[in-house]
């Protein structure tokens, strides 16, 4: 082999591939944005599919300069480190001619289809699932708008209580039941999970002078073993009213005409006598079942929701204790007042049939989206 057909050869394999490289030639360099922005994605795709050909042609196992990598051998032992290293260098130029123009296609390919889809208005639409309100804030929502409409504000108080607001406050001596341990969640020492709303009435009375009306809708927290009917965390509603001259008839007329919106214009009301250490006198009310109008019976069967009474037990309330409007400053001789409460989830178990209340907190979507 000659010595100057050679060292013609590398170039010669350059120049071959670099003549037909040459459409690809703007694709790499500073010129190859503006190149590639007038690239639709199926010329993209196109060009890629004939960059890989020619990257096989020129590049490949068979190519001219695969040949000449198998020439370096034969060149005279004086020019071979020269040769060698001219072939070597056009084949990383080749390489990265390569590189560069497909990296570039590649990329812009990409951008394209995801652009194609996102433009897309021919692709059937995702319908996004739409969520609703849970079942129990349906209810407080129901019980707030009602009390809003009889004139109440609405209260809030914090779920972390001391004693004074959990018992001292609302005249639960120390040694009743309520404060010990087994029905009360305690964290750190003299602090308490609220168990009833009614630490709220306390809050209120503090921070507003009477005459007032507040609803206290909130969660509550008791040791109680989770059954069907019972949850050791609750939600539960508090209404107090504090004026002067108030008496038990104010209690039963406003429990009446909360009832009656709540259930039904021909809802009766009845009150049973009670104790509760916040109120004197006390009373638990019941409802006439709103399933079976009171009659206990429904197409000849016994009513299930009242189980045959007619009557749906649902609070306790009474006149306000002297010794708790005594304990935010407030004169009993001046000033009387009620308070009522009840559960919310029991009224929501209620409203929508449910056997267990303890399918409202186990946040199972397919029973939560019966109550859109
Ligand atoms: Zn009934």
């Amino acid at each position: 082999m000659s010595t100057e057909v050679t060292s013609r050869q590398p170039e010669a394999v350059r120049e071959a591939f670099e003549q037909e490289f040459g459409r690809f030639a703007r694709f790499r360099g500073e010129g190859r944005a503006v190149a590639l922005s007038e690239l639709r994605l199926a010329d993209a795709e196109a060009a890629l599919r004939e960059l890989a050909e020619l990257r096989t042609r020129h590049a490949g196992k068979k190519s001219a300069l695969a040949n000449l990598k198998k020439q370096i051998g034969r060149v005279a032992p004086e020019e071979r480190a020269a040769f060698g290293q001219r072939v070597q260098q056009t084949e990383a130029e080749i390489a990265a001619s390569l590189d560069e123009a497909e990296a570039a296609l590649r990329s812009h390919a990409a951008r394209a289809r995801v652009e194609l889809e996102r433009l897309d208005v021919t692709l059937p639409g995702r319908r996004p699932r739409r969520g609703h309100l849970h079942p129990i804030t349906l209810v407080r929502r129901r019980l707030e708008d009602i009390f809003v409409s009889m004139g109440y504000a609405v209260e809030d108080g914090p779920e972390i209580e001391t004693d004074f607001y959990n018992f001292t406050a609302l005249n639960i001596p120390p040694d009743h039941p309520a404060c010990s341990v087994q029905d009360t969640f305690y964290t750190t020492e003299g602090f308490a999970l609220r168990s009833q709303t009614s630490t709220v009435q306390i809050h209120a009375m503090q921070r507003r002078k009477p005459p007032l009306r507040v609803i206290a809708p909130g969660r509550v927290f008791r040791r109680d073993t989770p059954d069907a009917t019972h949850n050791p965390m609750f939600f539960q509603l508090e209404g107090l009213l504090v004026d002067r001259n108030v008496t038990m008839a104010h209690l039963k007329g406003t429990v009446t005409e909360f009832l009656s919106r709540m259930f039904g214009a021909g809802t009766r009301t009845r009150f049973r006598p009670s104790y509760f250490p916040f109120t004197e006198p006390s009373a638990e009310f019941d409802f006439s079942c709103f399933k079976c109008g009171g009659t206990g019976r429904l197409a000849g069967e016994p009513c299930r929701l009242c189980k045959g009474g007619g009557w749906i037990e649902l609070g306790g309330s009474g006149m306000v204790h002297p010794n708790v409007l005594r304990a935010v400053g407030i004169d009993p001789e001046e000033f009387s007042g009620f308070a009522f409460g009840f559960g919310i989830d029991r009224m929501c178990a209620l409203l929508y049939s449910l056997d267990d209340i303890r399918l409202l907190f186990e946040n199972d979507v397919r029973f939560l989206e019966q109550f859109n």
